[in-house]
């Protein structure tokens, strides 16, 4: 017997198999005309999909109305595109297409590739299965059965997944329309023909499960809706995004470049862009002094050694550049050593390596890589460690300890508090680089405190709420707290359990004590210890990390760091690193968005622009110039022979916050006209007047917390 609890709260008993469109029947209008598909319990199932025999679930019809059929409508459209595609571009593997937020997606490889100029005939196409309205059928075979039929579809990708992850299901479903077959998990539409809205949106670089050393494929990016004026309003709703892009007005209104020649990911800061960093620098160095951090500077380089001693290397490499070797040779040894240790040395290789092996007298002349790899790897090493080598640092933290390690500390200097606007690279996949929220050169507005295990929880406290003070003073509400902790399954995390189960339990702790809403993700945490984020959306709807207050009882001890305790014995400290910002960059390009390029008075690259109305008052234009000038205001003068009307349109497209227009009754009345960029005209005022308003609002609106 089959128990269903419906929506309504009522509970229907059911005999035999039935399917969700039964009951939908069942049920009558208006189920019976607008289910689309059905959720039991958790589940979303198709609405022919046989529901169990016996059992007690919450069962519920999907109608356009839900999210959730939604998804369902965009994955159908999804397959509706890879058939369309297909029909239209010959051997074209698929790989995964799931749906995202706003729409949907599916990775392939085709030769040659797909351009946004084919868009609108794929679309054709896709109209044309649409308005056939074929069903989708679904059909389960046992998985060797299934493998084959994937071989013979010449779908290697999906071939190469049951390898890798399916084999272990007894059986996998397809989803067949038409010609097209599709090995699929579900759920689908009924038929094509519910599609009533769609559109291809934009095509992207991808790789075969997101991993940079496997094949790279094609993106292919789409949205579909139920009904066509949630398209449009979508759409348009991309538009305004688009405006707000800080890769648009970050060009457009000269805050920064990126060039090829300095190479992809690498900001160049240009003027505009550089004054509102400063000023950016100047607020958290005035707090954090405040909050007794001390400035150090540190290089961007430091000894290979030192990040083996930290961890960072060899963990990250793939997310480094390469390590620069003095001796010519050192970076051949370091990529032998690299693919021997990953078991991944191709015969070709082994010949050249037996080469260098002699050139270098390493005595490795009867290489052969089945023999005694262990030892070989010994040898590399040694070779490696008596040579000396550099990192581009990626984190500041390995120089701080440094620092701190250069005298002794007393349990009264204690917590000592580095702080520095600290440059680091990694070697994000070109792919994967955006404008300035994904970079390979970043600043962070680093720090690292050296604490006493009695003091953590204050510190920690006393820097979340930093984080919230800066975020306060932007403005920047719309963010999520995430903690971050390990993935007990995974090797990544340096440190034992104990630790960093404290850890954790101290950071939960003091997020819940400060009432904060949050969300713990397992995976997430550094490789040396847990950590809370401040997360926010840009103009597009993607997430990126901002502040962060890590906790890290692992590094004190790869470093045997100590203080001397009030029992005069040894002891090892605990580190936080935190950055409020995260980096400079990524914190910019967020803050240009969530501004869409207008930044607030206190922050504008240009605050006031004086405006004469021609050059006969030119002479007292420049004495206000000069008054706003020795203010330490960022003030320009327009002396451009054009009409008032252009020298505004152009002040206003470049967002400066105040115009001061001079005309005769100005100067006659000794005063300036003032005109605000979203508010207009605001009158005319004495100048002195004006100035006390503009020191008013040259400060951020938040005050500090510090006590
Ligand atoms: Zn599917
Ligand atoms: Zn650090």
């Amino acid at each position: 017997m089959l128990l269903l609890r419906l929506p309504d709260g009522s509970v229907r008993e059911f005999a035999g198999r039935i399917r969700p469109r039964d009951i939908a029947a069942e049920l009558g209008p208006p189920w019976s005309t607008t289910a689309v598909a059905a959720r039991l319990d958790g589940e979303v199932l198709d609405l022919d999909r046989l529901l169990p025999e016996s059992g007690n679930y919450e069962f519920r019809l999907l109608t356009p109305q839900d999210p959730e059929a939604l998804d369902v409508l965009r994955h159908s459209c999804a397959h509706v595109m890879a058939r369309a595609v297909m029909r239209l571009f010959p051997g074209v593997k698929l790989a995964f297409g799931p749906t995202t937020e706003s729409g949907f997606y599916y990775d392939i490889d085709v030769t040659p590739p797909i351009r946004e100029e084919d868009f609108p005939r794929i679309e054709e196409e896709m109209q044309r299965i649409i308005d056939q309205g074929e069903p989708f059928e679904r059909f389960e075979w046992p998985t060797p059965q299934a493998r084959a039929l994937c071989m013979d579809l010449g779908q290697p990708y999906k071939v190469e997944h049951i390898d890798e992850e399916l084999h272990r299901f007894p059986t996998l479903s397809f989803y067949r329309q038409g010609e097209f077959i599709d090995l699929c998990r579900g759920p689908h539409l009924p038929h094509a023909g519910l599609i009533k809205a769609f559109k291809l949106l934009s095509i992207a670089g991808a790789y075969w499960k997101n991993d940079a050393r496997r094949p790279q494929l094609q993106r292919l990016y789409g949205t579909a809706f139920f009904r066509p004026e949630e398209l449009r309003a979508f759409l348009e709703q991309l538009e305004e995004a688009r405006k707000r892009d800080h890769r648009v007005l970050g060009k457009q209104l000269r805050l920064f470049t990126l060039s090829a020649s300095v190479g992809p990911g690498l900001v160049l800061w240009m003027p505009r862009g550089a004054i509102v960093r400063g000023v950016l620098e100047s607020f958290i160095r005035d707090e954090l002094l405040k909050r007794g951090y001390q400035p150090v500077y540190t290089p961007h380089l430091g000894r290979l050694e030192l990040y083996r001693t930290s961890g960072h290397f060899p963990y990250y490499r793939d997310a480094q550049y390469p390590p620069l070797f003095v001796h010519p040779f050192g970076q051949m040894v370091d990529s032998w050593l690299g693919l021997l240790e990953a078991g991944e040395l191709s015969q070709e290789q082994e010949s050249a390596f037996l080469q260098l092996s002699q050139t270098l007298r390493l005595g490795l002349a009867d290489y052969s890589p089945q023999k005694d790899v262990a030892s070989r790897i010994a040898v590399l090493r040694r070779w490696l460690d008596s040579h000396e080598a550099y990192l581009v640092k990626p984190m500041n933290c390995p120089h701080h300890i440094q620092i701190y390690q250069a005298t002794p500390h007393s349990y009264r200097d204690l917590p000592v508090r580095l702080a520095e606007f600290g440059t680091v690279y990694r070697f994000e996949q070109t792919g994967e680089l955006s404008g300035m929220t994904r970079v390979r050169g970043f600043t962070q507005d680093d720090a690292h405190l050296f604490v006493t295990p009695e003091q953590v929880e204050a510190e920690i406290q006393s820097n979340l709420e930093l984080v919230l003070f800066v975020l306060r003073s932007l403005g920047l509400e719309g963010y999520r707290v995430r903690i971050g902790l390990r993935d007990p399954g995974s090797a990544k995390y340096v440190g034992d359990d104990r630790n960093w189960s404290q850890a954790e339990a101290v950071l939960m702790n003091v997020v819940r004590g400060l009432g904060m809403n949050y969300s713990a993700e397992k995976g997430e945490a550094a490789f040396y210890g847990p950590k809370v984020d401040f997360v926010v959306r840009d103009s597009l709807g993607r997430e990126w990390q901002l502040g962060t207050v890590q906790l890290d009882y692992n590094l004190p001890e790869r470093f045997q760091l100590e203080y001397i305790g009030a029992d005069n014995k040894p002891h090892r400290p605990v580190m936080i690193h935190r950055a409020p910002f995260g980096s400079f960059e990524r914190f910019v390009g967020i803050l240009i968005e969530h501004f869409a390029g207008a930044f607030p008075f206190w922050l504008a690259p240009e605050q006031i622009r004086i405006l004469p109305v021609s050059d006969r008052f030119l002479e007292y234009a420049q004495k206000v110039e000069l008054e706003l000038k020795n203010r330490g205001f960022r003030v320009t003068l327009d002396a451009r022979p054009d009409k008032l009307g252009a020298k505004i349109r152009d002040a206003q497209l470049e967002k400066i916050p105040f115009m001061l227009v001079i005309g005769d009754k100005e100067v006659q009345a000794q005063t300036v006209s003032v005109r605000h960029r979203s508010e207009g005209d605001q009158g005319s005022q004495p100048l002195h007047q004006l100035i006390e308003h503009f020191i008013r609002l040259n400060r951020p609106p938040a005050n500090s917390s510090a006590t």
